[in-house]
């Protein structure tokens, strides 16, 4: 638990560089999550790495190919389609080309059940305040296989990084693992959110969670599909739950921010992504079945009696 998610992903995609000396190609996602991207930009104009582009992991064996990638940078989920990626295949691929994997989780992490050592997923990263609910603005979180616990120092050296922090010693000695990427001085309060919650998750058994998940997506699925049918709304996500990640874009042609704003005047929780999307994400220990049924409710009654054109929800928030 450190810092945000673009600075573990800074921290991770160096130590994946050093790890995988004398490599240096960084293969991303070219429409990821803005942040990752820029993050990436940010070590490649500093001379450290060379980006290589990829549209969708289809392209990955050929990106994979030339036998120079030091680390594939994937977005467990999308952050608007939600389209889960497979990831016991994909650390299978890069690991036959020599590459390690950096895995986002910040749109699954707490919504779908992840196996990260089963699939013997090198680095991952994800945000404590998405499902995880470690709070507004909670850390992030990082994870480092252990076969890599030790493969080097982190980009960002700092005394809580440090084996022995309160020794004071004059050089810096990594701590163990993965406790040698916190840099500075916690935010103390945000984390003990972040521990509050996580002592909820410790019961949590993760079959269960992903169970219960799915069956409150495929549920407003259903619903979208019967209660919703020529109003103007498409399910933009896949329709497969093993396919699916945490949320469930519908696309509203132009007008998602309007529509998202309505409906988040009247109760309902969600967001809305530029140009034409809104996203539910459905939280498997805190929303019902019953919400659902209320928030798809007032989604037909919106689009029916077209309300949402109302000026007053030209301002969005979300
Ligand atoms: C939410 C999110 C982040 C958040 O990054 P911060 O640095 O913690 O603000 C990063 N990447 C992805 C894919 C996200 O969905």
């Amino acid at each position: 638990m450190a810092d945000s998610t673009s600075v573990n992903l800074y921290k991770l995609l160096r130590y994946a560089l050093a790890a995988n000396a004398p490599r240096r190609v960084i293969v991303v996602e070219r429409d990821v999550f803005p942040s990752n991207r820029y993050v990436a930009e940010g070590i490649a104009r500093a001379g450290l790495a060379t980006l290589r582009f990829i549209d969708s992991a289809d392209q990955l064996p050929s990106a994979l190919a030339p036998g120079d990638v030091a680390v594939v940078a994937l977005s467990h989920v999308d952050y608007r389609s939600s389209e889960r990626l497979d990831m016991a295949a994909l650390n299978a691929r890069a690991r036959q080309a020599g590459a390690l994997t950096l895995w986002d989780l910040s749109h699954s992490a707490g919504a779908v059940a992840i196996d990260l050592r089963g699939t013997g997923a090198d680095l991952a990263v994800g945000c404590g305040y998405k499902y995880l609910c470690a709070g507004p603005g909670g850390p992030s979180f990082l994870y480092v296989h252990p076969r890599h616990a030790d493969a080097g120092w982190p980009a960002v050296c700092g005394w809580m990084g440090h084996a022995a922090t309160f020794d004071f010693a004059p050089e810096f000695r990594p701590a163990p693992g993965a406790d040698r990427f916190p840099v500075g001085t916690p935010p103390v309060l945000a984390q003990a959110a972040f521990a509050a919650a996580a002592a909820i998750w410790r019961d949590v058994d993760p079959a269960a969670m992903d169970a219960r998940h799915r069956s409150l997506t495929d549920t407003l699925i259903d619903l979208i599909d019967t209660q919703c049918e020529g109003l103007g709304i498409e399910l933009a996500s896949p329709r497969a739950h093993a396919r699916r990640g945490g949320h469930v874009a519908l696309q509203f042609a132009n007008a998602a921010p309007l529509l998202a704003q309505a409906l988040v005047h009247h109760g309902v929780v969600l967001s809305a992504r530029k140009p034409d999307a809104i996203r539910f994400a459905p939280h498997p220990l805190v929303t019902t079945h019953a919400h659902l049924w209320a928030a798809v409710a007032c989604l037909r009654d919106l689009l029916q009696r077209e309300t949402w054109r109302d000026p007053r929800f030209g301002k969005p928030s979300v």
